[in-house]
């Protein structure tokens, strides 16, 4: 099978997720949805804002009175967020301004805010020294959403903001998706679990934990299984064993070595491919396809066991066939521009994902390149906060050339 290139394979991702159907809708206390995707819209049940709102403490006027300034208007009453349905009610005549507060609804006949800075109140007599336009200050009833509107569609991930409308539309439960369940399934006979303590040639199963990690950031919920052996046969049990999860992913085993075992054995369970290769680095290994066990289809990913390959094939291919189980509407992988601090030169033809650093300032994001040391490097990573991409034409890179990163 061929090692296709970074953007061929993230198309095959993608255009494979557009054909998978979510899991069922739940209802969910509001809170619990969130990193879920809505399997509902939220529908606005009044109008947004409902009054027309003030945005600032001052004065509601008719801008016309005060098209002149200085000009003098005169005090008629106090209105402040929450003020009563009579108190808001009052008619404002002209020449008059009613003193407001932020959140206020603004009396009929008033068309504008003049902030409290610009006035100067002595008895009953309010100086206006600054005018306004009409509108000013004021957030009309309904200009942000009007009762039946939709305000955020189904299939977005709901997040703080979602959960501010939710609560804003009055929804302490939600319409969301089901978890995907993930099974990851790392394999090595050199791997030991985290409660055991590792022999002088053993190392210990840090992938199963990313992995987990990498599943419930996205919205899922890993089911850990025990470490497969460098062994067809025990591959085969555990492979069956994950595939009645959503999605499968597997670690290690997929390079070219004798004891690289997990695309024969999925092979021999009748497996369909859609690669077996990537040109990347790190990841270039990486396995894709289907496998079909206990009367359903289940797709696979067997990512390549270097702890650093395996989390950036993670975020890169399994997190859009993720998304997509979770019924999120399809996202691909969010990239960026910051300007390189360091310079650095790589060999061409791979489409590589180096650690990096983002900061600088709001001005100019800037990333610096971290020390590493290959793929295995696992401190590296926890020190990084994304990954710097290199394209495969490229050789070298300067000092303060803007670069695309993917922060994670
Ligand atoms: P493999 O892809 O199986 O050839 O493994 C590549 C490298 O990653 C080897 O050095 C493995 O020991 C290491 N590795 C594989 N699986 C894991 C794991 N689950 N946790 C930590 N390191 C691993
Ligand atoms: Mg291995």
């Amino acid at each position: 099978m061929p090692v296709i290139p970074f953007s061929e394979a993230l198309a095959q991702v993608q255009q494979y997720a557009l054909r998978l159907s979510p899991t069922e809708p739940e209802l969910v206390s509001l809170l619990d949805a969130l990193g879920r995707a809505l399997a509902e819209d939220l529908v606005a049940d009044r109008n947004f804002p409902p009054f027309p709102r003030s945005t600032r403490d001052g004065y509601a006027l008719r801008s016309q009175d005060v098209a002149h300034v200085p000009a003098q208007v005169r005090w008629v009453g106090e209105l402040k967020a929450g003020a009563s349905l009579a108190q808001s009610s009052v008619k404002l005549q002209p020449g008059e301004a009613v003193e407001i507060m932020t959140g206020a609804p603004v009396p009929s006949g008033a068309d504008a805010v003049v902030m409290v800075e610009y006035t100067e109140k002595s008895g009953d007599a309010v100086t206006i020294k600054r005018s306004v336009a009409a509108g000013e200050n004021v957030v009309g009833a309904g200009s942000e959403a009007r009762k039946g509107d939709v305000m955020v569609a189904r299939g977005s991930r709901v997040n703080h903001a979602i959960v501010a409308v939710a609560a804003a539309v009055g929804r302490a439960d939600v319409a969301a998706h089901r978890r995907p369940r993930v099974a990851v399934l790392a394999t090595g006979d050199e791997l030991v679990d985290i409660n055991f303590a590792p022999g002088p040639n053993e190392i210990r199963n840090s992938n199963s934990y990313s992995l987990a990690a990498q599943v419930h950031q996205a919205g899922g919920e890993a089911m850990i299984l025990p470490v497969a052996r460098d062994d067809a046969e025990d591959l085969q049990v555990l492979i069956r064993k994950g595939a009645e999860c959503d999605l499968l992913l597997l670690s290690g085993g997929v390079s070219m070595g004798k004891y690289d075992l997990v695309e024969q054995a999925l092979e021999k369970m009748g497996a369909q491919f859609f690669f077996d290769g990537v040109l990347i680095q790190p990841g270039k290994p990486l396995v894709f396809g289907e496998v079909k066990a206990a009367q359903k289809t289940t797709p696979f990913f067997g990512l390549p066991g270097n702890p650093v390959s395996t989390m950036v094939t993670f975020q890169l291919f399994a997190r859009p066939v993720l998304d997509a189980l979770a019924g999120a509407r399809q996202q691909a992988p969010l990239f960026a521009q910051a300007q390189l601090r360091s310079e650095f030169k790589v060999k061409p033809g791979l489409t590589r994902f180096l650690p990096g650093r983002l900061n600088g300032s709001h001005q100019q994001p800037q990333v610096e390149m971290l020390k590493w040391h290959g793929s295995g490097d696992l401190t590296a990573l926890a020190g990084a906060n994304c990954y710097i991409v290199v394209p495969p034409d490229k050789e070298q890179l300067q000092m303060r050339e803007s670069v695309t990163v993917l922060p994670f």
